[in-house]
């Protein structure tokens, strides 16, 4: 007997008859003697429609209200999943953050977990009692329904299966695994059977969508053992309760990885925005006067590029937030003219990063030189490039992503045979 999180994401809980295939699934695990714990989303397009809702009484809402309004797609489907479970047999009950508690912090919208209290949940596994969780949301310190931004579901399931110390996360989703890139855009696309903590980290920081980037921190610092796999096989083919070795993408340690490649996968995130401030007086604390009040006003900025001139009095300052920021950006920058001099702001929407990413660069020299080669033969123009250990981030058009993912993906030897 084990005890296994399961985490179902919106298509999978997308009408009644995908919700009792998750029934099924969770029955499987539930037969086999396992204690389980499900964690649901809300049925898909249901927490846009909800945003939409929000956004439409008011662009200015109060983020409070935001968060009870967005968090109740989860409610539904959690009462629709335990009235099914119950009605094929199984004792289910539905869980709403505030009821377990799932504690967060005070950022309405964006809030981080704290602490769960498992206490009751592991009470109630004892005598077989199924608990159907609601995904993305806990109770803030003000007493109030707090949401873990979006994509947030996969953070509760890994957050709750550390809580009662889980011996298993399985992330049910719309594709049976973690591919080498997003296998809409390139069917090419290989699963991987495992991937490294930090490279999923990676992967989802720079765009994979295929889990929140916040569920792979905890299960990396949790040593959670979390598989993606797929909610759309049949919940009873062969092999799907296979305890050790279940169908789908482990993410583990780098030392349980066999075969390291070079390159582990290609990521890519759309909607960048390019702002350049031209010929800025250099002298030592210009970087910090110009990020302090973006990072004050909230804005994620991301590759940062400075160019000198010759004789080192000016510089060039180019940096991307995402393309929804621009304009608050640039509002920014605007008020900045009192404390630095510079000539003019340029900025221009519509661009995307394109990522590779490997722990197999760290040993690797010509990785990055490979990518520009690659690019430039199919002349996609290279407007920013960031590198760490093991990524490689490339700013392009917006109109060349899906081809400058297929020739990354290709030119490294991810393509499928
Ligand atoms: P869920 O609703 O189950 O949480 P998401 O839509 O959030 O599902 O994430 C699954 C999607 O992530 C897939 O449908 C796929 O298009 C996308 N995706 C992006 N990059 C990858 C990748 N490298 N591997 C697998 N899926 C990916
Ligand atoms: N329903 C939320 C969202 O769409 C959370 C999730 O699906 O993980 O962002
Ligand atoms: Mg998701």
């Amino acid at each position: 007997m084990a005890r296994i999180v399961m985490k179902f994401g919106g298509t999978s809980v997308g009408d009644i008859s995908r919700i009792r295939n998750v029934a099924r699934h969770v029955k499987r695990e539930v037969d086999a003697g396992h204690e389980v714990a499900v964690v649901v989303s809300a049925m898909s397009g249901k927490t846009n429609e909800l945003v939409g809702w929000a956004r439409e009484a008011s662009p200015m809402h109060d983020a409070r209200e935001y968060d009870t309004v967005v968090a109740a797609g989860e409610q539904i489907s959690s009462g629709l999943l335990a009235i099914t479970l119950q009605g094929i047999g199984v004792d289910a009950r539905s869980w709403q953050g505030w009821q377990i508690p799932i504690r967060t912090d005070n950022s309405h919208g964006a809030a981080r977990i704290q602490e769960i209290d498992g206490t009751e949940l592991i009470k109630r596994f004892g005598f077989g009692q199924v608990a159907v969780i609601s995904g993305f949301q806990g109770i803030g310190p003000d007493n109030r329904i707090a949401t873990l931004g979006r994509g947030g579901s996969d953070t509760s399931a890994v957050a709750i299966a550390a809580a009662v110390k889980a011996d298993r996360c399985d992330i049910y989703t719309d594709v049976d695994g973690v591919y080498t890139t997003d296998p809409r855009i390139e069917p090419k696309a290989r699963r991987l059977s495992r991937i490294s903590f930090e490279e999923m980290l990676e992967m989802a920081s720079l765009g994979a969508k295929v889990l929140q980037v916040r569920s792979v921190e905890l299960a990396m610092v949790h040593k959670v053992r979390t598989f993606v796999r797929s909610s759309f096989e049949d919940p009873d083919a062969p092999g799907m309760g296979d305890f050790d070795n279940p169908p789908g993408t482990l993410i583990c340690d780098e030392d349980e990885i066999v075969e390291q490649q070079v390159v582990t996968g290609i990521a890519y995130a759309k909607d960048e925005a390019q702002l350049s401030l031209r010929r800025v007086s250099d002298r030592p604390g210009v970087a910090a006067s110009i990020f302090g009040p973006l990072a004050e006003a909230n804005l994620n900025v991301d590759m940062i590029v400075q160019n000198i001139s010759e004789d080192g009095s000016f510089t060039d300052m180019t940096f991307t937030v995402p393309s929804s920021d621009l304009d608050k950006a640039l509002g920014v920058l605007n008020r900045m003219k009192e404390t630095i001099t510079f000539d003019m702001v340029q900025s221009e929407a519509g661009m995307s990063k394109v990522s590779v990413i490997g722990i197999g660069m760290r040993s690797h020299a010509g990785v990055a030189a490979t990518a520009f080669k690659a690019l430039a033969e199919k002349g996609i123009n290279i407007r920013a490039i960031t590198t760490s250990e093991i990524k490689i981030s490339i700013l392009i058009d917006g109109a060349y992503t899906e081809l400058a993912v297929r020739t990354l993906h290709s030119v490294y030897g991810l393509d499928k045979q």
